[in-house]
């Protein structure tokens, strides 16, 4: 990874605000800009000709290790009082003086106690809340980093295949949940990118149901989403199933579902707005007489975050950009009754786009998962 590079982009933001110095207290952008992977003890200390980790003795050696360009700063809970302080001390010996930028998601008490030793002592004449502006340095991903990602899909991909084809009636969410997350673990994933959900039946009417212990029926749509992370990279995906028929009316959700997804995956490229990728399926779904039943955005930016820019949804102006990586995922949630989501991710490049992994989709008609496997991936837009 190249740090230089990386650590560049943060001084061009440093510059365009006025600000001699940035704390970057985000674990994804301190890994991002450092390496270092614990990140939530350690803070980064950025400015034009420094750039310095703190963290404590639990992570020095793992600092040494990962950490190419940055000086290490310990802190000694016994002695150095708060992080802030320990920091203070530290930017006195380097005689650093200046506006100092912060990460807007700080909580109030770190923010009171970067005020207390940094702000109040002098060392830093104002305090610049910098948002998210250092997220969306991580906007466009490396070759390296889409290396990464392709990576934590495969490893989703194969453990969807070993553990749906053991899905059966009368397993519960959770325990079905629970193979997939071992075999993610088997295949390599270091933990899961986000809370696993398995939302069967009428539990498919919430996007985010997480998991219960009720058991798998025959003849509901059963929606799985789960992502895998590899090397810090994260992954996304989801597959909606079911075992034994389908009624016509969940047939025909799935059905419209499907095709958004199809045609939003088929058309998304550089060029166009977050809104106008987010309108291609919008407008399949609401064509279909469900626009209120898609009561999310088309799809996110996934990286060492799985939520994260650029957004597909209505309002958003972002251009997309070769390079950006993003989730497909469509869905209808209809309470009471279920719903369906199908999700894929796509980096976006010169040319348009190029699809990370599929596992096959259940084609209606077939009454179980396994039976997807049969002919390798079945999208019908040859995308693998
Ligand atoms: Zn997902
Ligand atoms: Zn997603």
């Amino acid at each position: 990874m190249d740090y230089t590079v990386r650590l560049a982009g943060v001084r061009k933001i440093l510059a365009e605000r006025g600000l001699q110095g940035c704390i970057v207290s985000n674990p994804d952008n301190i890994r991002y800009l450092s390496g270092f992977s614990a990140g939530a003890d350690a803070w980064l200390f950025v400015s034009e000709e420094l750039c310095a980790l703190l963290t404590d003795g639990r992570y020095w050696a793992q600092a040494e290790k990962q950490c190419p360009l940055a000086e290490l700063i310990e802190y000694r809970s016994h002695t150095d009082g708060c992080w802030a302080k320990c920091l203070a001390a530290w930017l006195t010996k380097q005689s650093w003086r200046g506006n100092l930028g912060f990460e807007g998601s700080i909580v109030y008490e770190i923010y009171s106690s970067i005020a207390e030793h940094i702000a109040v002592s002098g060392l830093a004449e104002g305090l610049v809340c910098l948002g998210g502006e250092l997220d969306s340095l991580r906007i466009i991903k490396s070759a390296e980093e889409v290396a990464l990602i392709r990576e934590a899909a495969a490893v989703a991909d194969r453990a969807w295949k070993a553990t749906v084809v053991n899905m059966r009636a009368g397993m519960t969410e959770s325990a079905f949940c629970a193979e997939l997350e071992y075999n993610m673990k088997l295949q390599g994933s270091s933990r899961t990118s986000f809370d696993t959900i398995v939302a069967s039946g009428p539990n498919g009417a919430y996007p985010h149901a997480g998991v219960t212990d009720r058991a798998i029926q025959e003849g509901e749509l059963i929606t799985v989403d789960f992502g895998a992370v590899y090397q810090g990279y994260c992954s996304d995906m989801t597959r909606t199933v079911w075992l034994g028929s389908l009624d016509k009316k969940s047939a025909h959700i799935y059905d419209v579902v499907k095709k958004a997804h199809d045609l939003a995956l088929e058309r998304v490229r550089p060029g166009l707005k977050g809104f106008e990728a987010d309108k291609i399926a919008r407008d399949v779904i609401a064509a279909a007489g469900f626009a209120e039943a898609f009561s999310h955005s088309l799809g996110h930016g996934v990286g060492l975050a799985v939520h994260e820019a650029p957004g597909l949804r209505k309002e958003s102006q972002t251009l997309l950009q070769p390079g950006m990586l993003v989730t497909i995922e469509p869905g209808i949630y209809l309470p009471g009754v279920g719903g369906c989501r199908v999700e894929d991710l796509a980096v976006l490049t010169e040319n348009g786009r190029d699809v990370l992994r599929c596992s096959p989709y259940q084609l209606l008609g077939q009454t179980h998962p396994a039976e997807s496997f049969a002919g390798g991936c079945n999208s019908g837009l040859q995308l693998c």
